[in-house]
C-alpha cells in the first residue's frame, strides 16, 4: 500500500463508504422492526466502523437513528422515546437512560422526513 493515496482514490473510497453506510442503516432499520435489535445493532456498529475508518461522517437523519451513548438502534416505542418540548425533540434512549435533545428549527426538521 503507498503511502500516498492519491486524492482520486481517496474520493471513491468516500463516496463508496458513504453508500454502505446508508444501506447499512436502511438494513438496520428493516431488521428493527422485525424486532431483530441484535441485528440492527450490528449494522449501527458496522456503519460507524466504515464511517471512522473513511472520515466520513454519519448523515443527519440516520444519527437521530441510533443513541449517540451506547450506540444501540433506536426505535421509538421500542427501545426509545420521543417527545416534543420546547421546541425541542428529545429522544430518550430505554437502554442506557440518556437523551438526546435536537431543537426543531426548520432546517432540522426538513430531515425528520
Ligand atoms: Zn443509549
Amino acid at each position: 500500500m503507498p503511502r500516498k493515496v492519491r486524492k482520486r482514490e481517496k474520493r471513491l473510497y468516500k463516496t463508496i463508504a458513504k453508500q454502505r453506510i446508508s444501506e447499512l442503516f436502511e438494513l438496520a432499520e428493516k431488521e428493527a422492526l422485525r424486532n431483530r435489535m441484535d441485528r440492527a445493532d450490528r449494522y449501527v456498529e458496522i456503519a460507524r466502523k466504515i464511517g471512522m475508518k473513511y472520515r466520513v461522517r454519519i448523515p443527519k437523519k440516520y444519527k437521530l437513528l441510533f443513541c449517540k451513548k451506547c450506540y444501540r438502534f433506536l426505535l421509538p416505542g421500542v427501545n426509545a422515546r420521543i417527545r416534543t418540548g420546547r421546541g425541542k425533540l428529545i429522544i430518550y434512549c430505554y437502554r442506557c437512560g440518556s437523551y438526546k435533545r435536537i431543537p426543531l428549527k426548520e432546517k432540522s426538521s426538513a430531515i425528520l422526513k
